[in-house]
């Protein structure tokens, strides 16, 4: 187990070694995406007792992006069970990029929650379950999880991604036409894009991630967030699907479950033990944050977290 100054001294040098890496570009084809500095790194582990240990821009504010889609997912499995989630959108990973809509024509069901065309069924089913208060009623899981009293929506974001997100639309017409949407399309896209573009920092996505590590309770107390089965059901959908096509080299090397958005922040967990948030907005050719990766293949490593190591 890794006590607080093993941590400490592995996230000192874990976050040296990653400011080195200058590779990729933040993402654009989010307009508002783009206007950032690229060099903002933050880097953050809140323990199972809920220590937080912080590197660089740690505080700063960034959009969650695909991040969100383990949220979307979580509230969905609290409230439907399994078939009827399971009609709208599968577990398997797909191999294709995140934003693919050839195999959902193909296969007529979204692969799973982590790719958008999953979320974007999600994210219906939600609105299904919650009616007019979706919004107001998962902003409250993610502000709870997050570890937040609210939750805040970036404006410009939001509305750089309505404007521009057609292919988003076009998989969210894909999906209405196969009847695994049942609201008006635009409806259920403005619902998902305001998930993504909620705000958060490396030590909110530390503590979900702490908060998943302890199988729902919160880090460092014996209140409950969260269902356990809920949280394994997650945690499964994560390690296969969390990091785009790059999931089975990233369970390979780092073998954590783990989920990736385009802004530039990963959240990873390590079950029984911790939390990670990162962010760093120079993203590579998958959309993954190559920061971000290079950071969880060193602290897997450093820290012994590989879940399949018998070391
Ligand atoms: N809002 C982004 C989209 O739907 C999220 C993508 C991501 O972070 O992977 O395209």
């Amino acid at each position: 187990m890794s006590g607080p100054d093993e941590i400490e001294q592995v996230l000192t040098e874990v976050f040296d070694e990653a400011s080195r890496a200058t590779d990729g570009e933040p993402a654009s084809y989010i307009p508002e995406l783009s206007a950032v500095d690229p060099d903002l790194f933050g880097l953050s582990i809140c323990d199972a007792d809920g220590n937080m240990t912080r590197r660089g821009d740690a505080d700063h504010a960034f959009t969650i992006q695909s991040v969100s889609k383990v949220l979307s997912h979580l509230c969905v499995l609290a409230c439907l069970d399994d078939d009827t989630i399971a009609e709208r959108v599968g577990v398997e990973p797909t191999g294709e990029d995140y934003d693919s809509i050839i195999k959902l024509d193909h296969h007529k069901r979204p692969f799973n929650p982590m790719v958008n065309a999953g979320a974007i069924a999600v994210t219906d089913l939600l609105m299904s379950a919650h009616g007019e208060k979706a919004l107001e009623k998962t902003l409250a899981v993610y502000a709870r999880l997050l570890g937040r009293e609210n939750v805040e929506i970036d404006d410009a974001v939001f509305q750089s991604e309505q404007r521009t997100g057609e292919r988003n639309r076009a998989i969210a017409h894909l999906l209405k036409n196969f009847g695994l949407i049942d609201h008006p399309v635009e409806d259920v896209l403005a619902l998902y894009f305001k998930h993504c573009s909620v705000r958060v920092t490396t030590q909110d996505l530390a503590r979900l991630g702490a908060v998943l590590a302890r199988h729902g309770r919160a880090p460092g107390s014996d209140e409950v967030l969260l269902d356990t089965e809920c949280v394994r059901k997650a945690l499964s959908v994560m390690f296969s699907c969390g990091m785009y096509n790059y999931a089975g080299q990233w369970i390979y090397e780092v073998g954590l479950p783990a989920k990736s958005g385009v802004s530039g922040c990963v959240l990873i967990v390590a079950p029984g033990r911790m939390g990670v948030g990162v962010y760093s907005p120079r993203v590579d050719a998958r959309g993954s944050s190559v920061r971000g990766v290079l950071a969880g293949r060193l602290l897997s490593e450093r820290l012994n977290l590989h879940l399949l190591s018998g070391a």
